[in-house]
């Protein structure tokens, strides 16, 4: 009998993998491995990241011996959804549980015709950041880039629209999961995945530098944010324990060299934290760490976690805090709070949830 050139004569191995463990290449490899031409690997990846197939069966215009032989080899399983809540300003976050019993996060913030979407690229997180949430749950595992990818399209979805931004700014630190999280990237930024600008794709890191000069030397123009938090280092080190081994001073040092290598702006994201990073002694060290080099400064007055002991900046101190900074002639903005009548925060819906069941 006449077979599809390739797809059968592979050994079918018996430890089937997760298709949403791999990466274009990873795609590419795999296609190519089945005898497929290259176009072959642009459709799947559209009916995977673009169209939201739930299963092969599904991607019609592929033959239908190599809709098998891909069923035969891949799972194909999407994130399902176990707790959507809805904040009165359409601020929407999910809770999805993925294959293997893990749990993640995401948020759907819509504003005008934009929709921009925050995800996880680990599951829980071990960098312990004491104002959050999934850093007190501790670190599960790392996400795969199709996990990542469908966090975006599935949000989406939900909204009846496409994405216009999304940020790697959930749980975890994605340049300690470097790989899948490019590869989760390059699945937006696809024409045939979810098309979004790379400009649009933002990662948001505590500052580790290893990450941040590789994220330097990628073509593509993605958007790169560190979570400083504090410019004193002994406040840093409490408040962010597991960034301490990549200290200010070189942390600054990567920064201007990304901006003079890549061309672009990083965003510092400051979490103003009554009593904590907001004194004047904070302030200024902000002011000394943030001026002379390209760079934006972002306060986001901290959405309190129940348990940590944290609590945001009046309004006047914050607006005080962002003219010290313009000031200086640093540019400066304060984050519109969005989603402040549910658990917005990084981490709380996971622990709500997790509480709810034990
Ligand atoms: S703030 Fe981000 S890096 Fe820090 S513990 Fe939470 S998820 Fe991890």
């Amino acid at each position: 009998m006449a077979r599809e050139p390739g797809t059968t004569d592979l050994p079918v191995s018996p430890a089937r993998q997760d298709i949403a463990s791999l990466d274009q290449a990873g795609l590419a490899a795999a296609l190519a491995a089945l005898g497929q031409p290259a176009y072959r690997a642009r459709q799947v990846l559209a009916w995977l990241y673009g169209r939201l197939a739930p299963s092969f069966d599904e991607m019609t215009d592929l033959p239908a011996s190599l809709r098998q032989g891909l069923a035969d080899r891949f799972d194909l399983t999407h994130p399902v959804v176990l707790d959507v809540q809805r904040a009165s300003d359409g601020t929407r976050k999910y809770l999805w549980e993925l294959p293997d019993g893990v749990s993640v996060e995401s948020v759907g913030i819509p504003l005008g015709d934009r929709l921009t979407v925050c995800y996880s690229t680990q599951a829980g997180c071990a960098m312990g950041c004491t104002f959050c949430a999934t850093g007190r749950g501790g670190f599960a595992r790392n996400l795969l880039p199709g996990e990542m990818a469908w966090q975006v399209a599935l949000v989406a979805r939900d909204f009846g629209t496409r994405a216009s931004n999304a940020v790697a700014m959930g749980q975890g630190e994605p340049f300690l999961n470097y790989e899948a999280t490019l590869g989760g990237l390059r699945f937006l930024n696809a024409p045939d995945g979810q098309a979004i600008g790379a400009r649009h794709l933002t990662v948001s890191t505590c500052g580790v530098i290893p990450g941040i000069r590789r994220f330097a030397a990628e073509p593509e123009q993605f958007t790169l944010a560190v979570s400083l938090h504090s410019a004193v280092q002994e406040t840093r080190d409490r408040i962010m324990p597991g960034a301490c081994k990549w200290p200010l001073r070189a942390l600054k040092t990567a920064l201007v060299d990304y901006t003079a290598g890549a061309g672009r702006r990083p965003t510092l994201e400051y979490a103003l934290i009554a009593g904590q990073n907001d004194t004047h002694a904070e302030i200024a060290a902000l002011v000394s760490f943030a001026r002379g080099w390209l760079c934006h400064v972002n306060l986001i007055p901290v959405n309190p976690v129940p348990g940590t002991g944290t609590s945001r900046p009046d309004d006047r101190r914050i607006a005080e805090v962002a003219s010290v900074l313009r000031n200086a002639g640093i540019e400066a903005s304060v984050r519109v709070e969005r989603g402040s009548d549910i658990d917005a925060a990084c981490g709380q819906l996971s622990q709500r949830y997790r509480a709810g069941r034990g």
